[in-house]
């Protein structure tokens, strides 16, 4: 990996963003020996976000991408063996064995599957940090037609396909599909990690060793898990009319969240106050193109933002970098009919299995912070246990 900057270079591929989605379209595409430059706005890779679920769809695509990159990913993941849900009262509803344990889901940090990610990438990948994309145009350059990259106070960079892994609220999207603003929600959250020795002692069986606390309010959740590793995360969210970040997430985190269970104080504290994450729930109206049909196009958050709650959102970007890389196997980039006709394949694909996710997505979201919201979590979370424990006995 290199820092240099590469002006006079022509990368095969640009990808912006060094989220998963671009960390796995990086690896893949340069296993086919692509020439590949990342571009990330981040200054630093640093302990930010909290955690994702990853289940055996998104460590088999992992596994098409390379076996060893998916078994050091799933080294770094826990399968949850706890769970209690609670009240903010601290009423417990359920407090058992987690209906997930033993299950093919596992949970790791958001922070820890970049890392691995990063640390893994071939060493061909040019990998560049304070790169925040503002736009992109059409030019030629050394007589082939190309696009030409702009970066915030950066020099700019040529590039014959471009792929936007930049997020929800990607400037490639703005540019390709101009669809406007990514649709509010109208649920704020906020998310940390804290390094378990900051917040010793726990003394909690449903935070350690694998467990997962989650404690639902009046229009507002807050959740703890441990991620193994030697990290625990946390996270909250609450229905809120205003999308923008306040001047300190830590002091609207506490005091949304106040004289709810001591712990939830204790995470939010114990956390260091420039790493919450405080986002808005954004998602998105598929569309029938993510790209220009040419020489760009989307994946992950950028081209089918979802809301969280299927837990489908790190698989499904992950899945769209195998995909694409497939369909650049065999593609000439500088033969620009064969190039549109692999994106286009490309997008239709995973169109077909996003669009449906992101409808789905938007109702079950809907759900959770619904009036009797805990009441039937306890219902679920019983029942799925009891049907589970039956079909132990059986076998
Ligand atoms: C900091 C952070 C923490 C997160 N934490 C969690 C979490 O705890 N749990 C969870 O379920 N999901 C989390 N997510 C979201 C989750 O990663 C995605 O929903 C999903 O994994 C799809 O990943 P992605 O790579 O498509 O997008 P993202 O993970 O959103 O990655 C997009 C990347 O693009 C970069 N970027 C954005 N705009 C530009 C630009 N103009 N130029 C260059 N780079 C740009 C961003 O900095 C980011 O690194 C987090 C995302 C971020 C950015």
């Amino acid at each position: 990996m290199t820092e240099a900057i590469l002006t006079n270079n022509v990368f095969d591929i640009a990808i912006i963003g060094a989220g998963p989605g671009g960390l796995c379209a990086a690896h893949a595409l340069a296993n086919q020996g692509f020439s590949v430059g990342i571009f990330e706005q981040a200054h630093v890779l640093r302990p930010i976000g909290a955690a994702l679920g990853l289940r055996d769809m998104g460590y088999a695509a992992l596994a098409e991408i390379s076996a060893d990159l998916a078994h050091q990913v799933r080294a770094l993941a826990v399968n949850p063996k706890r769970q209690m849900l609670m009240r903010p009262n601290g009423e417990v509803l359920f407090a058992d064995e987690s209906p997930l344990a033993g299950t093919s889901f596992t949970w790791l940090g958001w922070y820890n599957l970049q890392t691995c990610l990063h640390k893994a990438l071939p060493t061909t990948v040019s990998f560049h940090l304070n790169h925040a994309l503002t736009g992109f145009t059409r030019d030629s350059h050394q007589g082939e037609k190309l696009l030409r990259l702009q970066f915030r106070q950066q020099e700019d960079v040529y590039t014959r396909l471009l792929i936007g892994a930049d997020g929800y609220n990607s400037v490639v999207r703005k540019i390709t599909v101009a669809d406007g603003a990514p649709l509010y929600t109208g649920t704020m959250t906020w998310r940390g990690i804290v390094e378990r020795k900051n917040i010793l002692p726990l003394a909690d069986p449903f935070v350690e060793a694998a467990g997962f606390q989650l404690v639902v309010g009046e229009k507002k959740n807050f959740w703890i898990m441990d991620v193994g590793t030697e990290l625990i995360a946390w996270g909250g969210t609450a229905l809120h009319l205003n999308q923008g970040k306040s001047v300190s997430a830590l002091e609207t985190v506490l005091q949304i969240f106040q004289q709810w269970p001591p712990l939830v104080e204790r995470m939010i504290r114990a956390t260091d106050p420039k790493a919450i994450v405080e986002t808005g729930v954004f998602d998105r109206e598929p569309v029938p193109q993510w790209g220009d049909g040419r020489r760009v196009t989307l994946l992950g958050d950028a081209a089918h933002p979802m809301r969280p709650y299927l837990g489908l959102g790190t698989t499904m970007a992950i899945q769209d970098a195998v995909a694409l890389a497939k369909r650049l196997a065999s593609t000439d980039l500088g033969d620009s009919e064969q190039l549109g006709i692999a994106i286009s394949t490309y997008e239709q694909e995973r169109i077909a299995i996003t669009a449906p996710l992101q409808r789905k997505a938007r109702h079950t979201g809907a759900e959770s912070h619904a009036d009797d919201h805990a009441d039937r979590l306890k219902e679920e979370l019983v029942a799925t246990l009891a049907a589970r424990r039956q079909t132990e006995q059986k076998y």
